[in-house]
């Protein structure tokens, strides 16, 4: 692992030839059906390989966090004998790597500071894109808001394990984006990217309301110069109306007490339904089954599956 004090990055080297996943939920609310399908996932996809499972709270975003929200997901996720290995990375304690980083992209020229209101790129029409206003300088009067980071206008494409080949061009997707808030506050790309690299996380699998957030996560991990990780991205759960779970829409939080009927019904999401005998095991017996019959081949390749009892 490179230093704390640095935040370095773990090279390519030795230590990469072994799997390291990773959760990384945001305390935003409690642990909820959708997030422990993705915890779940993740943790199976590195226990079949014998690899690490890291967990890191991203508690970056104080305005959408919920008091008590970290503490309850770590107890959810012990309730459910989802065992993390070593001790979990807080990113509120990572505010120097983040600005080592602004500071690397700023004097190699990736990113620019930007005066634009979320409103004023609206009125400019191109909907949420940016429109490139003050990539070579800010107008008269503008105030630096905002670091971005300059995108280039090319197609590229990257293969992920579940959803295949994902194109992209990150100018017309995305426009430059945003590594440090008008607010101050460090953007979750860039506190994604240096902590996956810094923590040597060679897999990731999370959600597919995440894909869309790959193509500028790899790019700023060209810009940084640290490696790429595979990606896996999880179909989604959702309810009646495609939605997906979340506070937003009242996803409750999951039984902690009685974890083995909540976990059968996770892992049948994840297209590895436990055999009969099962039924009614906790969740000792239920993962050990999961880490011995875990096969990705298994897990459904769509963006989505409906969660609630009246999709049916
Ligand atoms: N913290 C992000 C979330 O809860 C996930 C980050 C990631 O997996 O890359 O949506």
């Amino acid at each position: 692992m490179g230093s704390m004090s640095t935040g370095q990055p773990v090279t390519t080297t030795a230590k990469h030839a072994r799997y390291r996943g990773r959760f990384a939920p945001s305390p935003s609310g409690p642990l909820h059906f959708g997030s422990l399908v993705t915890a779940l996932g993740s943790y199976l996809q590195a226990r079949c390989q014998q690899g690490e499972w890291l967990l890191r709270m991203e508690d970056i975003d104080p305005p959408r966090e919920q008091a008590g929200a970290a503490d309850a997901i770590l107890h959810a996720l012990e309730a459910y004998h989802l065992y993390w290995d070593g001790t979990v990375l807080y990113q509120s304690t990572r505010h120097e790597a983040y600005e080592a980083a602004l500071t690397q992209l700023t004097e190699n020229h990736y990113s620019f500071f930007c005066s634009c209101s979320r409103k004023s790129i609206a009125a400019s029409g191109g909907g949420h894109i940016y429109p490139g206003t003050c990539r070579d300088g800010l107008p008269p009067g503008g105030i630096p808001r905002i670091v971005r980071v300059r995108v280039p206008n090319r197609h590229d494409a990257f293969t992920d394990a579940l959803q295949g080949q994902v194109k992209s061009n990150l100018q017309t997707d995305s426009g430059d984006f945003v590594v440090r808030r008008a607010d101050g506050l460090y953007a979750y790309h860039l506190a994604v990217v240096v902590d996956d690299a810094w923590q040597g996380i060679t897999d990731i699998v999370r959600g597919t309301d995440l894909l869309g957030a790959t193509p500028p996560q790899r790019y700023l991990q060209q810009c940084l110069g640290y490696p790429h990780p595979q990606y896996t991205h999880l179909p989604l759960a959702v309810n009646q109306q495609g939605q997906k779970l979340s506070k937003q829409n009242l996803a409750t939080a999951i039984d902690t007490l009685h974890p083995g009927a909540t976990l059968n019904k996770a892992l049948a999401f994840l297209g590895h339904p436990p055999p009969a005998e099962l039924q009614g095991a906790g969740p000792a017996l239920l993962l050990s089954w999961a880490t011995a019959h875990w096969n990705l081949q298994n897990v459904p390749r769509t963006a989505s599956v409906c969660v609630d009892d009246r999709c049916d």
